[in-house]
């Protein structure tokens, strides 16, 4: 199928492609929207969430030692946005994991006044390595990566870990290095070690977020470069919204296997998406409604013993 948007607010014919890529990843079917005109895309504006995300005064990277030392009185909660850069289809950003997690992030935090760690831009996606972009770890350096994490938090004081994901392949191993860090800290004979706690927060599987995906786009959301994610990255960086032809019929349903075998059956990156209907008004819509929910799921995991 063939698609086209227009998206009234730059005044230019656009089309676009979005993945979530979906834990249990199944396809889709291909869209397309093409457009003969090069986007124009709007500068940011000062309210995007991407800026807004900047301006807040949770961020660790933004904060000096003092400040965290002040937060540690009052919280010992913190969020870290976890994504993956990898292939996203032909239209989908190869940050687009990323990109979502950390805006999410960036919001929940603002909203609950909770610091936020820097982004954890790559993560496990050795399936796609056979597209140009994808940068990968392997599953047994995630595990030291997340675990350096949370040792170094952990030493100056934070005991609850809630990882906010962007990217299903992430899981397994997220929770892999849950189970060994909780070894190496009690190891280290940390004071806090018995109270450290980790959770992930899936943004896209939120009932709220798979609700809105089912009635936006039905079966075309896919699992991934899914248009879901995809209108997200669209509203948090409209000048980065891409077009390019999409082949109408896209694979869907088969097993995850080696990077090569992967780009055998998803020839063009998307699993049974139609990135082509999603729009930024959508994507601020998901976001809205992720922000929501994590926060939510944030504050029954601080109050949780
Ligand atoms: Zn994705």
């Amino acid at each position: 199928m063939l698609y086209a948007h227009i998206y009234t607010k730059i005044h230019t014919l656009i089309t676009f492609d979005n993945e979530i890529y979906r834990e249990s990843g199944i396809g889709k079917k291909g869209v397309i929207a093409n457009s003969p005109l090069p986007i124009t895309p709007p500068p940011h504006h000062p309210t995007t969430p991407s800026l807004i995300g900047e301006n807040n005064d949770m961020l660790l990277h933004l904060s000096t030692w003092y400040e965290v030392q002040e937060y540690l009185y009052r919280s010992q909660g913190i969020i870290i946005p976890i994504g993956s850069t990898e292939q996203h289809g032909p239209t989908g950003l190869i940050g687009t994991d990323a990109i979502c997690a950390e805006a999410i992030a960036r919001g929940v935090g603002e909203q609950l006044k909770v610091m936020v760690a820097p982004t954890i831009n790559v993560g496990m996606a050795l399936h796609h390595a056979a597209f140009p972009g994808t940068i990968s770890l392997r599953p047994s350096t995630m595990i030291l990566v997340i675990g350096e994490y949370i040792t170094s938090l952990a030493k100056a004081g934070f005991n609850k870990f809630f990882f906010i994901n962007g990217h299903g392949g992430n899981i397994a191993t997220l929770k892999a290095a849950f189970s060994e860090t909780y070894t190496i800290l009690a190891d280290l004979n940390l004071p806090n070690a018995h109270l450290v706690q980790c959770q992930v927060g899936n943004w896209f599987m939120a009932s709220g977020v798979y609700q809105l995906a089912k009635e936006l786009y039905g079966n075309q959301e896919g699992s991934h470069a899914t248009p879901s994610e995809v209108a997200l990255t669209q509203y948090l960086y409209p000048e980065a919204i891409k077009q390019a032809p999409l082949a109408v019929e896209v694979a869907r349903g088969h097993q995850i296997y080696g990077a090569a075998d992967f780009r055998r059956r998803y020839p063009d990156g998307r699993m049974g998406s139609n990135p082509a209907l999603a729009t930024p008004e959508h994507g601020q819509q998901f976001y809205e409604v992720a922000v929501k929910e994590l926060s939510n799921s944030y504050l029954e995991f601080l109050n949780s013993y």
